[in-house]
């Protein structure tokens, strides 16, 4: 199909510098979790981008010299050449599509670990590490400053040699240039602190000797955070933010300009930001530079994107989330096929995946992380080998809904049977909490994909049976049928069953169908991710007394994987919700709980008019049981397999189950042999 005229202007080439973006569509820096040591698999990721249509495709971090290491999480090197030859395959593969290669080069300062080279960290002055450790960052003098511009310059010299095209000096996140620039973290006496212009020397400097070393062939980009949402104390977009872009602004070649701080407050999870949430503090950067201005705000809809340039307030359209979760977004504009973006649904899986040092995963794209070590294509699929297969998917949540879509992009004949009268599953329920609506997507993407193919034939209200199913002539049977929320309050830290009695003891199920809830509503979560802050969050806000209850440290404890931790217990708290930290359900009955501290067992009694369970889900897998007994029958009916998928199997992420879903629908008529994923190992030297 052809593009809709509207969105012509987001095709323009954009100048940076010398050189020259092929469109508005502007992949910006962010991590993947692989860095240095999956090179291969950084490389195949940002060719699919490019691929995609992104017209700039930039790096994750790149650590300019050993004084700066983030291990154990997924970073890159310029350290040496052996860090220049690595790279050349990600240049390549961007470049292979006619799409500008980025990188991002790092310096932590006093934000790094070293744990690797055990080099002392350094800040521009002493103070204790950025991140919570038992140690601190010396202060450096004036010989360290010069031997840091020596790194950042050779290393923009390594990333010309690379082949890149646009250089990044990265002055945002709280890493070493911006940590000159604020007045936080800088409490140097010399020309390099004190007044805002000496506190900019070094980065003025950093961007002269790029553009000295590297600015006949590269574009010379400045990444600076705007405003750090420090307030007063901080670097704000109406303050010192402003006047470092008026100072500097015709020095880069393009900014790109972010609210940060921590990266939490960039890249905010759709909880806790809307599309477009960082206008408010970049809007007027481009009044104060010619240069062109790139930014980020998880911009999913292309008259979104529209009215961002058409109002001025930046060249590009900044992507990181929404270049995860559809890596082919431009290319769906550009051809007219809009209707069929995977959306992003704010939900930072995919930080978890950085977080956790682990490659990148992402809840609506299953392909991200596999495209080198499993050979996914976002777009691209096999037919099916051995011809089509008439494949019964019982169960529509996230794991049930993307096998039978992917079984019908290959050409198999998918019956899809749901009990409900609403296909979705899980989704339906977890959109309905407090800011979760945008995971509706999940569901919504698949549905209308589906509804496109004839391969797929629905059948919702069909509760199925063991005997149902052997009577439906399928050659292969996938439940997809997903789990319930346990009752016996097992959780991840309280190992134990908890002695629970009469009164009103409920389940999130319980919750979602509509059970009655009378306050004080008492919530015990030892599951420590969304659903047990966002019921107190549902609760406090319909006007009960809501207490908290975890035997974890602080609320929704994993959701620090997710940068959603510190606002999750911060909502929590100012909603007026009562944390109990520490404490583990040991027994409750009659309206009356008792808690054990998780470090004494100390017993401190709690009066509920309603305790609620969030621990933990068990498999919904009886029918599989009952299928299994009876496979003496299957051949006669026709089966070749009846399969677990998803929460049926092991109740995970909604992210797990789309995966289990994409990776049945992939792998069914293929050998085993070839499913192991490769992964990159150091040859023998
Ligand atoms: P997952 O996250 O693994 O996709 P969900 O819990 O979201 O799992 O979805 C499971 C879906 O399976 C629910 O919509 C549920 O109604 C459906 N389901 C469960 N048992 C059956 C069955 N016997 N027949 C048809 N649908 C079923
Ligand atoms: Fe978006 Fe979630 Fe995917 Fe991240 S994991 S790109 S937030 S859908």
């Amino acid at each position: 199909m052809a593009r809709n005229p509207r969105y012509d202007i987001l095709f323009e080439p954009v100048r940076i510098g010398p050189v020259t973006a092929p469109n508005r569509f502007y992949q910006t820096p962010h991590a993947i979790g692989m860095g240095y040591l999956k090179p291969e698999s950084g490389a195949r990721l940002r060719g699919i981008k490019a691929e995609g249509g992104w017209g700039v495709v930039c790096t994750e971090y790149c650590s300019i010299h050993p004084s700066s290491d983030d291990s154990p999480f997924g970073f890159l090197t310029l350290w040496d050449e052996d860090d220049v030859r690595s790279l050349v395959p990600t240049v390549e593969a961007i470049h292979a599509h006619g799409s500008l290669a980025g990188v991002e080069l790092w310096h932590g300062g006093s934000h790094a670990n070293n744990r690797l080279t055990r080099e002392p960290v350094l800040a521009p002055s002493a103070r204790p590490a950025l991140i919570p450790q038992p140690g601190s960052a010396r202060a450096m003098d004036k010989a360290d400053i010069k031997a840091f511009r020596t790194w950042h310059r050779d290393a923009a010299l390594r990333a010309k040699r690379a082949g890149f095209d646009i250089v990044y000096c990265y002055a945002g996140h709280d890493y070493l240039p911006f940590q000159f620039l604020s007045p936080r973290l800088n409490l140097r006496g010399d020309e390099y602190g004190g007044s805002l212009a000496n506190r900019t020397r070094l980065l003025r400097e950093l961007i002269e000797d790029m553009h000295e070393a590297v600015g006949d062939r590269c574009a010379v980009a400045v990444r600076l955070s705007v405003d750090e949402l420090h307030g007063p104390r901080g670097i704000t977009s109406q303050g010192e933010g402003r006047e470092i872009l008026a100072m500097l602004a015709e020095l880069p070649d393009l900014w790109d300009v972010n609210v940060s701080g921590s990266l939490g407050n960039d890249s905010r999870s759709a909880r806790f930001s809307n599309e477009g949430f960082q206008e408010e503090h970049v809007a007027f950067v481009k009044a104060v530079t010619s240069k062109p201005v790139v930014s980020v705000g998880r911009f999913t809809s292309p008259d979104s994107m529209v009215s961002q340039v058409r109002r001025g307030i930046q060249d590009f359209i900044g992507a990181a989330r929404p270049s995860i979760a559809d890596p082919f977004l431009p290319r769906k504009i550009d051809e007219g096929r809009e209707d069929e973006i995977r959306e992003c649904i704010g939900c930072n899986i995919c930080r978890s995946a950085n977080n956790e040092a682990v490659p990148l995963r992402c809840t609506q794209n299953p392909t991200i992380g596999e495209e080198w070590r499993r050979g996914w294509h976002p777009e691209r699929i096999e037919t099916a080998a051995a011809g089509p297969s008439r494949v019964l998917v019982v169960g529509s949540g996230p794991a049930g809904l993307e096998c039978a879509l992917t079984l019908g992009r290959r050409g198999h004949r998918v019956m899809l049977a749901e009990a409900e009268r609403r296909l979705g599953g899980r989704i339906n329920r977890e959109s309905t909490l407090p800011g979760l609506a945008s995971w509706a997507r999940v569901r919504d993407y698949r549905l209308h994909m589906i509804g496109k193919l004839s391969e797929i034939e629905i059948f919702p209200e069909s509760s199925l049976g063991a005997e149902d199913i052997l009577a439906l002539e399928a050659e292969h049977v996938v439940l997809a049928t997903g789990s319930h929320w346990r009752r016996d309050g097992i959780g991840s830290l309280g190992e134990e069953a908890a002695e629970l009695g009469t009164g009103r003891i409920l389940t999130p199920d319980d919750v979602f169908a509509g059970a009655k809830v009378s306050g004080p509503v008492l919530i015990y979560d030892d599951e420590h991710y969304a659903v047990g802050g966002a019921l107190a969050e549902t609760f406090r806000r319909q006007g009960h007394e809501v207490w908290l209850a975890t035997p974890a440290a602080v609320l929704s404890s994993w959701a620090v994987m997710t940068d959603e931790q510190f606002f999750i217990h911060r909502r929590l708290l100012e909603l007026g919700v009562e944390p109990l930290l520490g404490q583990k359900l040991a027994r409750a009955a009659e309206g009356v709980a008792e808690l054990a501290c998780t470090y004494t067992g100390r017993i401190r009694r709690h009066d509920f008019g309603t305790l609620v369970l969030v621990t933990g889900r068990v498999a919904e897998d009886g029918l599989y049981r009952e299928l299994a007994d009876m496979a003496g029958r299957w051949q006669e009916a026709g089966i070749r397999s009846v399969t677990r998928i998803g929460d049926c199997l092991a109740p995970s992420s909604i992210a797990d189950a789309v995966h289990a879903g994409h990776r049945w629908a992939r792998e069914l008529d293929r050998p085993p042999a070839e499913i192991v994923p490769r992964r990159e190992r150091p040859l023998p030297a």
